[in-house]
């Protein structure tokens, strides 16, 4: 028989932002004051612009207000209409931004590792209307880039990434802002990397820079003249301070966030029927943004499900990211590609999926805490 666990004295969320100190920030938001410029492409948008190009090691950079509004600008920049293939196993931002340029999503099944886009599977979703594919480096794991580009390639597609998870990651020291035509960040303040809401488009291509800063600013060129029918997608200098200050912070947060999933590792490793998503591949320097487990109820003993509702209980409040799938939607289940027939993988995987709490701020004890909750709930 199990020890029974304590409860938290305090609620232990899935993240909780990082904040830069409060000084810091008001030394920073004096320059702006001075400046009298609070967005706008502004002394502090173009100093981040810069910086960001470096962190990221991308070519190109256009800095937004939030990754939603980015995602939205990228295929209208990309002119994608009709049908563009894309992930079931994502956050509604991803399939809704094509709902939002008229174009209808295709859901392709998931890889079972790695739970992004099953790469070899794209080819089949793809008809004559289909025009992209939208992937998502889900939870941060890169998607398979050179298969994915070669398919596009091959039926001439254009590749959109939303990297929302992906800040820091590289490949073989390659930014993973790089590949595809173009890729998104959020900066919203439950990402690693935030700058409170925000985000940012990478792309290769120089000729891309100037359509998608037009697009993000009403299609105004100048005084005289409006080109295109663009939206407000604008950040702030305020967005952009934060920005720059806590640029100063993520190496650390990364490093605590390292010892963490060790800790979690080290707890977890050996209990029947839960594994960690895989952290650790080749060449692939990771995001640090989430960990995630995968519980088998057969082999645990119990579900997912009870796992999530039995934790809050104990004052430990676990996501489900990303259940229900995008397929399940009221508003895409009509859809053909929708039908559970066709994603076999994603709606096996979407009930055991749990996200753990994950940040700086947690201890040792707190995640030793955490796991052994967990482990009790088998022996009830
Ligand atoms: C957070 C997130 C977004 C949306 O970004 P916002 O900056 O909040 O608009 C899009 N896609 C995925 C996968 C995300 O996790």
């Amino acid at each position: 028989m199990a020890i029974r666990q304590k409860p938290f004295g305090q609620p232990i969320y899935v993240t909780r932002p990082l904040l830069p100190d409060l000084d810091q920030v008001k030394e920073k938001l004096k320059e702006v004051w001075d400046s009298q410029w609070l967005t706008n492409n502004g002394p502090q948008h173009q100093l981040f612009e810069k910086k960001l190009l470096g962190v990221l090691g991308v070519p190109h950079l256009s800095l937004f207000n939030n990754g939603t509004i980015a995602l939205i600008v990228a295929c209208q920049s990309l002119r994608l209409s009709g049908e563009v293939i894309t992930t079931p196993f994502t956050f509604p931002a991803t399939p809704h931004v094509l709902s939002w340029n008229n174009i209808r999503p295709v859901f392709c099944d998931i890889d079972p590792l790695t739970l992004n886009i099953d790469a070899d599977k794209i080819e089949t979703m793809i008809t004559p209307q289909t025009t992209g594919i939208l992937a998502v480096h889900v939870f941060g794991t890169p998607c398979d880039v050179s298969r994915i580009q070669e398919v596009a390639d091959r039926y001439g597609l254009r590749v959109v990434y939303d990297a929302a998870h992906a800040f820091g990651v590289d490949i073989e020291g390659e930014g993973i802002g790089t590949y595809g035509d173009i890729s998104m960040f959020s900066f919203h303040a439950t990402k690693l990397f935030h700058t409170t809401e925000g985000g940012a488009l990478t792309y290769n291509n120089e000729n891309l820079k100037q359509r998608i800063d037009l697009l993000k600013n009403f299609g105004i060129k100048n005084e005289e003249e409006v080109v295109m029918p663009g939206i407000n997608g604008k950040m702030t200098e305020i967005q952009a301070a934060i920005g720059m200050i806590l640029l100063d912070y993520i190496q650390e947060e990364r490093e605590k966030r390292e010892v963490i999933l060790k800790t979690y590792h080290e707890c977890l490793d050996d209990v029947e029927g839960i594994t960690f998503l895989p952290h650790d591949m080749d060449g692939v320097e990771k995001s640090f943004q989430y960990c995630v487990l995968r519980i088998d109820e057969h082999a645990f003993g119990r579900s997912r499900d009870f796992v999530y509702n039995e934790f809050k209980k104990y004052n430990v409040f676990t996501r489900k990211y990303f259940s229900p799938l995008c397929s399940s939607y009221t508003c895409y289940k009509h859809l053909p590609s929708s039908h559970p027939i066709n994603l076999p993988i994603a709606n096996r995987i979407v009930s055991e999926v749990l996200s753990m709490p994950f940040y700086g701020g947690l201890s040792t004890d707190d995640i030793t805490r955490i796991c052994d909750i967990l482990k009790s709930f088998r022996n009830q």
